[in-house]
């Protein structure tokens, strides 16, 4: 039977790359959802194209240009966030990948969850924000989180027919674009320049976490939520050339590791045919070509936010909220040229030390505190910008 899936975010880097694995085996696939924020036009062709039940435009003033453009097609169109979260519990939908960005992401898993449906997350920042909220979620609901990020698709093909504990896991990083730039010279780097990930082509805001390296402490604290793993058991490992996606070490010594070249389309088909493997037309891996593989401790000092993850960890309760609230307007405001690439860190040292204290939040102080955090991050970054 074909497995029906809603794509969350399917004008994404994630999500085209999701609709070509579709495309590559349209006999165990079906498009039943797609949604985009503002890219309708993408999303108008993509409607055409894959004829779903339903599309989502996020932005509820593009609302009537979808509708109109998609008139003639027996296609449901909704508009706004809200539809975002209840069109995930459709109950044509079998999986839903989460390919949204930032905190977009965390109300639709919570109500796919609560729907019992597979949940393919690409959206890390479900669990960076919420990660206690979802663990307690899937206790009380069962149902399933099938990883789509590389290193934790890995891991999770290193677990398959393991019932022993994990004794490490040991997360790789590319380095980013900055990984041989000088400290020093970090506060004069352009967005264009932290937008060039030497092994992946990803959208922008994962991008710009990629050369902070946020995105490797974003990764740190999805694993902790994903395999239930203490952060003194994640280490993290540069490993410039992309091939190793990350190891998993058992109590006897033995390590596991999953390897291919760096091409998304494979965790993405993994999390969508789980527990089978698809063949999928894209580039082998050739030892013989790449005879050499390096890895190497992080450089923390150059590298802050890799730092702040594991602070953020242990603070607990709403501290990986704070960090990301913080993190979405730094970014947004590197990428507009509003702060130089050193105030990233600088911004969410600033907010994680104004951390409230909240022991067990529920989703409404969640929210409150995103709210409040990107509130006291825009004030600062308009202060320095003025
Ligand atoms: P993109 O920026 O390429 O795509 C994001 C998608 O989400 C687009 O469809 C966009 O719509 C939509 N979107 C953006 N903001 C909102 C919003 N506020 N409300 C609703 N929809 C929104 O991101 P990526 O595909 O690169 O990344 C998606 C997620 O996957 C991120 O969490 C990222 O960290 C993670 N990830 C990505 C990897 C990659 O290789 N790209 C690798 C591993 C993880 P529109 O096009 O209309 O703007
Ligand atoms: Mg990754």
């Amino acid at each position: 039977m074909k497995k029906r899936i809603a794509i969350l975010g399917a004008t994404g880097s994630i999500g085209a790359q999701a609709l070509d694995v579709i495309a590559q085996h349209p006999h165990c696939f079906e498009v039943e959802v797609l949604t985009a924020h503002r890219n309708v036009d993408l999303l108008v062709q993509q409607a055409r194209q894959w004829e779903p039940n339903a599309v989502v435009v996020a932005d509820e003033d593009l609302y009537l240009t979808v509708k109109q453009a998609l008139s003639r097609l027996p296609i449901k169109v909704f508009a706004g966030a809200k539809a975002l979260a209840e069109v995930v519990t459709l109950p044509g939908v079998d999986i839903v990948l989460n390919a949204l960005v930032g905190i977009s992401g965390l109300l639709p898993t919570l109500a796919a969850i609560k729907a019992h449906k597979t949940v393919a997350l690409a959206n890390k920042e479900t669990l960076v924000v919420a990660g206690s909220l979802i663990q307690s979620l899937m206790l009380q609901n069962g149902g399933r989180l099938l990883p789509v990020d590389s290193e934790h698709s890995a891991i999770f093909q290193c677990l398959a027919g393991e019932i022993s504990p994990v004794e490490k896991i040991i997360l790789t990083a590319s380095g980013g674009p900055f990984l041989h730039t000088p400290a020093a010279e970090l506060s004069t780097v352009s967005p264009s320049q932290a937008l060039q990930h030497p092994q992946w082509n990803m959208g922008a805001k994962v991008s710009i976490d990629s050369a902070t390296m946020m995105n490797k402490g974003f990764e740190v604290m999805e694993a902790r939520w994903l395999f239930d793993v203490a952060p003194a058991q994640i280490e993290v490992l540069v490993h410039p050339q992309s091939v190793v996606h990350s190891l998993v070490q058992f109590a006897d010594g033995s390590l596991k590791a999953q390897l291919g070249v760096p091409d998304m389309r494979l965790p993405i088909a993994y999390a969508l045919s789980f527990p089978e493997r698809l063949p999928l037309n894209s580039a082998r891996f050739d030892f013989l070509q790449n005879g050499q593989l390096s890895f190497f401790a992080p450089d923390v000092q150059k590298f802050r936010c890799l730092q702040f993850a594991y602070d953020a960890l242990r603070m607990g309760g709403v501290a990986g909220c704070t960090l990301n609230a913080a993190n979405e307007v730094a970014v947004q405001a590197f990428l507009e040229q509003k702060i130089a690439f050193t105030r990233i860190p600088a911004l969410l040292e600033q907010c994680l030390a104004h951390c409230e204290t909240i022991a067990q939040p529920t989703l409404q102080d969640f929210l409150e505190v995103d709210s409040k955090v990107r509130r006291e991050a825009q004030e600062s970054v308009a202060a320095s910008h003025s």
